[in-house]
């Protein structure tokens, strides 16, 4: 089996990328009760399991990350 990587900002816990299901960029990182890791979309609900996390800095462009707050 092919492995699942996906690219999460380590601040913000926001997931890079589309969801498999309704292709909106609204995907969260989440842990499993049997400490496995994935994502939960936020638009439709949708969960995914990945092998691997790819933790990415830089707030910078991340839409979701804290760097607007007042
Ligand atoms: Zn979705």
């Amino acid at each position: 089996m092919p492995e699942v990587v996906i690219q999460a900002y380590r601040v913000s816990g926001y997931v890079k990328g589309p969801c498999t299901k309704c292709s909106k960029e609204e995907r969260g990182l989440v842990m499993f009760d049997d400490y496995g890791l994935g994502w939960e979309c936020l638009a439709c609900g949708e969960i995914g399991r990945v092998d691997r996390v790819e933790w990415v800095e830089g707030a910078d462009e991340d839409p979701h990350g804290p760097e607007f707050e007042a």
